[in-house]
């Protein structure tokens, strides 16, 4: 879809204004405030971690601990900084004494994240940890398996470039992590120079094509772009 910049700004105010007041699962009774995200909202660079702590739920912000230092700091490796990037979490609330996030809470929660990346456009989503990974591919694949491999998926109606990576509090106490984590950072600016991924064809482009006499099942006839399914749609847990 064409959104100017201007549209994609005020529907992305929307959804946040929606999400300051979710009560969509439990966790709405022992926030301190929703985070939503934070950063540019057209950012060509999206981080997507776990779920709010402490200092999150209590400053409205998302990274702002030890990891989000340690997140700073290696996007200053790469040379860019907060300003160039939008950052949020699979969930919106804080989870009591900063437990996993639940799968109850994630279901309630995703919508926030498929809506803010649609609006958003970015060409590199890098997930970080295992949540953001697992949401985002639809799989169960941890991430010592997946971080620094990118892959072409397709979140709601746009392909983007999908980088998983390692969670910066899991490496704050692994030195071995933290380089991996550092030297899969490097790759990023590399990623970026290479723009948005082929896209899907807008459905309302398609021209009209006949229809085979027996579909395949999961094809929708003429239509290319129904093949990739918005992860919103899909069971993942
Ligand atoms: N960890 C996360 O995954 N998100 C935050 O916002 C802070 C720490």
């Amino acid at each position: 879809m064409n959104r100017s910049a201007d549209e994609r700004r005020e529907l992305l105010k929307a959804v946040y204004d929606e999400a300051r007041s979710c009560e969509r699962c439990p966790l709405h009774r022992t926030r301190t405030q929703v985070v939503f995200g934070s950063g540019n909202a057209d950012a060509g660079l999206m981080f997507i971690g776990e779920a709010p702590g402490a200092n999150e739920d209590r400053l409205g912000l998302p990274f702002v601990g030890q990891a989000g230092k340690l997140l700073d700091k290696l996007l200053g490796e790469i040379g860019m900084e907060r300003g160039d990037v939008f950052i949020c979490n699979v969930l919106r609330c804080r989870p009591p004494d900063n437990r996993d996030p639940q799968p109850n809470e994630i279901e309630a929660c995703q919508d926030y994240l498929f809506s803010t990346v649609e609006l958003i456009e970015p060409n590199v989503v890098c997930t970080l940890g295992n949540f953001s990974t697992k949401l985002l591919r639809h799989d169960t694949t941890g991430i010592s398996r997946l971080h620094g491999r990118e892959e072409v998926r397709a979140i709601g109606p746009r392909n983007v470039r999908l980088y998983p990576l390692y969670h910066p509090a899991a490496a704050l106490y692994t030195p071995s992590m933290l380089e991996t984590l550092r030297s899969d950072f490097q790759r990023i600016p590399e990623l970026l120079a290479l723009g948005a991924p082929e896209q899907p064809e807008p459905l309302d482009e398609i021209p009209e094509l006949d229809a085979p006499e027996t579909p395949e099942p999961g094809h929708a006839p003429g239509n290319g772009a129904a093949m990739l399914e918005p992860a919103s749609q899909l069971d993942l847990f």
